[in-house]
């Protein structure tokens, strides 16, 4: 088998390979180029959700401002009003009176009470406290003496105290304002109030984020996160560590650093603090407001964690989507591959297919020359059997004809001798002038010479090469024929002939020459098969059946033995002496019988003897006679 010449499929193929190795390579890149850009945009998304944290706190950083500016502005003036009422320069005046002190006392407390105030104190120009709002509770203010606090010493100078720290009585940090006892143009004595800033505190607690306050020395004084009160974020200065000490503002010994890291959140004014792993680790965004007059700066811290979970997330989803694209971009490519593949393979297939055809188209040409030969062959093989047959068949004719010559001899010589006879007749009736006599002998003279004339012609009928073509044949006229041949060697044998003919012609397809031929051979071999018998007898039977013609011949003789049977069709089979029989008669009847779509049979009788049957077609006669 030879196998198509490989065209373009392999190449295909190998295109497909490349293809594949091509689609594998660009994934890897794809997602190494994924990680790389995650990896340089993380930061900056991050940092953006940072911004957006600390946009998002900005109002509330704001607001708190706002409220703690708004309280101080309204406490500011307080001070300044209360130390107005004379009552006080009067206890200033005269403050071992002891109906005074009670009543003054008492009308601090109500007036804290009114204005929600921690404390409101009257100190005599020494720093004593001579008359508190909290005379009455065991942290009483009244005897203690505060000169260390700038708020004492800035209102005695006649300007308006303020001051923030833990206070070194009550423990609770509070906001000082202070403003002084003016009796007449004398400065008496000093009004100090104070708040408290825990209710601050406790509003911020709601947020997420962390609101501190710093003073001007870096310490947290205020914040939601108690832990970190007097916690300090950033360097203090030393000024600022020697004020703090002498004015007795916080204990020294609470302030510690916030252990944190600070960096600028790029140009948006927001810094990043990292609080120390010990501390947390926490990250916050913090922004920063001033309230000027206290000298605070207020900051919110806000959880940076969240940044970076959306920033994850955000990126999470981008690179999904990426890889998405990039899963649908390789699909889309490894289904191009496939179908190159399926294309390449079709291909294959085609050209193996078309090799195959080509294939099989060379065999069948090759069979096809084979049987054209062989065709040929037939054909002349069969031309020449034919053509054998035909000399066969006139070979058989000659020899019957030997057979009959001596019957024919006689069948001549006694008509001769009848004609010699009634000349002699004749001639002597005619010497005796009895023509009447002489007519008759001539009369039968022609008559003895019609005779002889139509045996003749059967003669040269049967001897001469058929010519006779296919077609209508009048089987009584037939048989008649080959009986009229056969009456010689009939009369010879002294055979009584059993044949009715039926009534009417019978038209059936064959040659009638040859038909003749069969029946005389049939009949013959019938006489050959008596021999011995002092009576032969033969029954002809002439019928028709159906669509078909029936004639056979019997006889009386030993019948067909086994063998015969077997074989009386076989060219050359004969059980007849060397020079007698050729065994070609059976054979050659057979197959003209065949070539008329007929068929010769051959069986014994039931009551002894042969049987042969020749069966025809019957058909329409012919508009005019069948020539032969
Ligand atoms: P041939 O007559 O030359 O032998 P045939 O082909 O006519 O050749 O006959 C073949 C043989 O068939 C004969 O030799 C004979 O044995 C047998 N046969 C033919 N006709 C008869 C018959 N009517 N009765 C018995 N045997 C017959």
């Amino acid at each position: 088998m030879t196998r198509a010449k490989p065209a373009t499929p392999p190449t295909t193929r190998t295109g497909a390979a490349a293809q594949r190795r091509r689609l594998r390579i660009a994934l890897g890149l794809g997602v190494a180029l994924l990680v790389l850009l995650a990896a340089l945009a993380f930061p900056r998304i991050e940092r953006a959700y940072q911004e957006a944290i600390g946009d998002r706190d900005r109002a509330t950083l704001d607001l708190a401002t706002q409220i703690l500016r708004g309280a101080l502005s309204r406490t500011e003036a307080l001070p300044g009003l209360l130390a107005e009422r004379p009552i006080l320069a009067q206890l200033l005046r005269d403050p071992d009176n002891s109906g005074l002190v009670p009543f003054v006392n008492e009308q601090l407390r109500q007036t804290a009470l009114a204005l929600d105030l921690s404390d409101v104190y009257l100190m005599d120009e020494r720093g004593l406290t001579v008359a508190a709002s909290s005379y009455r509770s065991e942290r009483s203010f009244v005897g203690r003496s505060f000169t260390y606090r700038p708020y004492f010493t800035d209102a005695l100078a006649g300007g308006l105290g303020r001051f923030h720290a833990l206070g070194t009585t009550s423990g609770e940090r509070g906001y000082f304002f202070a403003a002084p006892v003016i009796d007449g143009t004398e400065i008496t004595g000093v009004l100090a109030v104070k708040f408290t800033l825990d209710a601050f505190e406790a509003t911020w607690a709601d947020s997420a984020a962390t609101i501190i306050v710093q003073d001007s020395s870096n310490v947290i004084f205020m914040s939601d996160r108690p832990e970190w009160h007097f916690r300090t974020l950033g360097p203090v200065p030393e000024v600022g560590l020697e004020a703090i000490a002498s004015t007795r503002q916080y204990p020294i010994a609470r302030l510690t650093p916030l252990p944190a890291r600070r960096t600028a959140l790029g140009d948006t004014g927001y810094d990043l603090i990292r609080l120390d792993p010990a501390e947390g680790g926490e990250v916050f965004v913090m922004q920063t407001d001033l309230v000027a007059a206290a000298g605070w700066r207020v900051s919110i811290l806000s959880p940076a964690a969240p940044a970076r979970t959306q920033a994850l997330t955000a990126l999470g989803i981008a690179a999904l989507a990426a890889l998405a694209l990039m899963l649908t971009a390789a699909a889309i490519w490894q289904r191009r591959i496939r179908l190159i593949e399926r294309l390449a393979r079709q291909e294959e297939d085609q050209a193996r297919l078309e090799a195959r055809v080509r294939e099989r188209t060379r065999d069948l040409n090759t069979a096809n020359a084979q049987l054209r030969a062989e065709v040929e062959e037939r054909a002349r093989t069969e031309g020449q059997l034919r053509k054998t047959q035909a000399e066969l068949v006139q070979a058989g004719k000659l020899a019957a004809l030997g057979q009959m010559s001596a019957a024919l001899s006689h069948e001549f010589n006694q008509p001769l001798a009848a004609v010699k006879a009634y000349a002699d007749n004749a001639e002597a009736f005619l010497g005796l002038g009895r023509t009447d006599e002489a007519g008759e002998n001539i009369r039968l003279i022609s008559g003895m010479a019609d005779r002889m004339a139509s045996i003749s012609k059967h003669l040269r009928n049967f001897a001469r090469r058929p010519m006779d073509r296919t077609g209508p044949v009048p089987m009584l006229a037939v048989v008649e024929d080959a009986l009229e041949l056969m009456r010689p060697r009939l009369q010879g044998a002294r055979a009584q002939l059993d044949y009715t003919p039926p009534e009417g012609e019978i038209w059936v397809t064959g040659g009638r020459v040859r038909l003749q031929q069969v029946i005389v051979n049939l009949i013959g071999n019938a006489l050959d098969a008596m021999e011995r018998r002092d009576a032969p007898e033969i029954a002809l039977a002439l019928e028709t059946e159906g669509a078909r013609c029936r004639l056979s011949v019997r006889d009386r003789g030993p019948g067909l033995s086994e063998e015969a049977l077997a074989q009386a069709f076989d060219p050359f089979f004969t059980t007849k002496a060397p020079g007698q029989g050729l065994g070609l008669g059976l054979s050659i009847s057979y197959n003209i019988v065949r070539d008329f779509n007929g068929r010769l049979t051959a069986a014994n009788h039931a009551e002894g003897g042969a049987v042969f049957t020749v069966e025809l077609d019957l058909t329409d006669p012919p508009s005019e006679m069948a020539a032969e």
